[in-house]
C-alpha cells in the first residue's frame, strides 16, 4: 500500500465499492468523513494528500489550511463549492466531471413533455382518490405530440440529446442559441430560429442553457405572453432561467398550458410555493441526473480523476481540471485521451 491519505471529506454521497476498488488498485485506501464546513474539513483532512467531495466548503481558508493535498476532486458538473482560485494558488488541481449525465437529463426532458401533455399526474390523482370512471374526463385537453413544434432553447449537448429522442414522435424540432452549431442543425434535422418565433409557434419550449446573469429570468411574463395558451414549458436547466412567480400567475390564468419543472428558482423552495398547487405543473426535484447508471459513471469518474493526478496524469473526458491555470506549477502528462 502507498503512504498517502485520500479522505472523502463529506457524506452527502456514501461512498461505494466503485470508488474504493478504483483507489485500492492505485494501492490506497479512503476514508469518509461527515464534513462540511472549513473547519471540519480541516480537522479530518489537513493532512490528506488527496481528497473527495461532493458539498463540502472548501473557502480560501480551508485550502489554506490543507498541508499537502494535491487534488481535491469534485462530483458534479459544477465546482461553486470550491474557491478555484485559492486553490490554483496553493497548486491543488480541483478536477470536476463535466460529462456523464447528459442522456439521463435528455430523457427526463422527454419523460416531463410527455407526463404534462398526456396529464398523467392528474390521471393518477383522479385514480387513486377511488374516481376511476372519471379518469378520461380528467385528462381533456390531453394532446399527441405529432405534427406539433418542439422548441429547443440552447443547443448543446443536451438539447442534441433530446433532438433524437423526440424525432421519432413527429415533431419538427427548432431551436435559439445564440451560438449555434448549423453543421449539428443539418445533421439532426433543426431548423435554427431567434427566440420570439420559437417561443410564438412551439407547442413545447425545453430550456437547455446555462444560468448566467445574462440568462437569468429569460423566460419571464414577457416571453410566457409570446406564447400559445396550450404551451408547454419545460426546465431540466437551472431555475432561475425562469420566473418563476410570472410562470406560477400564467399557469393560473391559462396564458400556457403547463409546465414541467426538474428545476426550481428557490433550491431547496420557499417555505410556501404556490406553484406546487397547482395541477399544471410537474416538480420533479432537481433529479435529472439521478440514475443508477449516471451515479456509477460520476462515482468511478471522480475517483479515476484523483488517482490520475496523483500518478501525475491530466484527467480527460468525462472528468476535466476545473483550474487549468495550475498547471503551470503541476505539470500533468497528457495522454492524449
Ligand atoms: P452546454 O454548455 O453543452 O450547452 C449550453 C448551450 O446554451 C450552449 O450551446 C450555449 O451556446 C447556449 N446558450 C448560452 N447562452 C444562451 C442564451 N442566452 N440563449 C440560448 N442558448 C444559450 O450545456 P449542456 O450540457 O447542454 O447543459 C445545459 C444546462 O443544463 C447546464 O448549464 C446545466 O445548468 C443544466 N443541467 C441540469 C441538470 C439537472 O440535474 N437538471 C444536469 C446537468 C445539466
Amino acid at each position: 500500500m502507498k503512504d498517502l491519505k485520500i479522505v472523502f471529506a463529506d457524506s452527502i454521497l456514501p461512498i461505494s465499492d466503485h470508488e474504493r476498488r478504483i483507489i485500492h488498485d492505485f494501492g490506497c485506501e479512503v476514508t469518509q468523513y461527515h464534513a462540511i464546513t472549513p473547519k471540519e474539513i480541516l480537522e479530518v483532512a489537513h493532512d490528506a494528500d488527496a481528497i473527495l467531495t461532493v458539498g463540502g466548503k472548501f473557502t480560501r481558508e480551508t485550502i489554506e489550511g490543507l498541508e499537502k493535498c494535491k487534488v481535491i476532486a469534485r462530483y458534479g458538473v459544477g465546482y461553486d463549492n470550491v474557491d478555484i482560485k485559492a486553490a490554483t494558488e496553493k497548486g491543488i488541481v480541483v478536477t470536476y466531471v463535466p460529462v456523464y449525465c447528459q442522456e439521463e437529463v435528455a430523457t427526463l426532458a422527454l419523460t416531463l413533455m410527455l407526463a404534462c401533455s398526456r396529464r398523467i399526474m392528474i390521471a393518477d390523482r383522479c385514480v387513486k382518490a377511488g374516481r376511476w370512471a372519471k379518469s378520461v374526463a380528467s385528462v381533456s385537453g390531453a394532446a399527441s405530440p405529432r405534427g406539433k413544434v418542439f422548441g429547443l432553447v440552447g443547443f448543446g449537448s443536451i438539447a442534441r440529446q433530446v433532438v433524437p429522442l423526440i424525432k421519432p414522435l413527429g415533431v419538427r424540432v427548432i431551436a435559439y442559441d445564440p451560438y449555434i452549431n448549423l453543421d449539428f442543425c443539418r445533421e439532426l434535422g433543426v431548423e435554427s430560429v431567434e427566440l420570439d418565433e420559437l417561443l410564438e409557434i412551439s407547442d413545447y419550449v425545453s430550456l437547455h442553457v446555462p444560468l448566467m446573469d445574462s440568462t437569468r429570468h429569460m423566460i419571464a411574463a414577457p416571453q410566457l405572453h409570446r406564447m400559445k395558451k396550450t404551451a408547454i414549458l419545460i426546465n431540466t436547466g437551472r431555475g432561475g432561467l425562469v420566473d418563476q412567480d410570472a410562470l406560477c400567475e400564467a399557469l393560473k390564468d391559462g396564458t400556457i398550458a403547463a409546465a414541467g419543472l426538474d428545476v426550481l428558482e428557490y433550491e431547496p423552495p420557499r417555505e410556501y410555493e404556490e406553484i406546487f398547487t397547482l395541477d399544471n405543473c410537474i416538480t420533479t426535484g432537481h433529479i435529472a441526473a439521478a440514475t443508477e447508471e449516471a451515479i456509477v459513471r460520476l462515482r468511478c469518474a471522480a475517483a479515476t480523476s484523483l488517482v490520475q493526478v496523483l500518478s501525475g496524469i491530466k484527467p480527460s473526458l468525462p472528468s476535466g481540471i476545473a483550474n487549468p491555470d495550475v498547471l503551470q506549477k503541476v505539470p500533468l502528462k497528457d495522454t492524449g485521451e
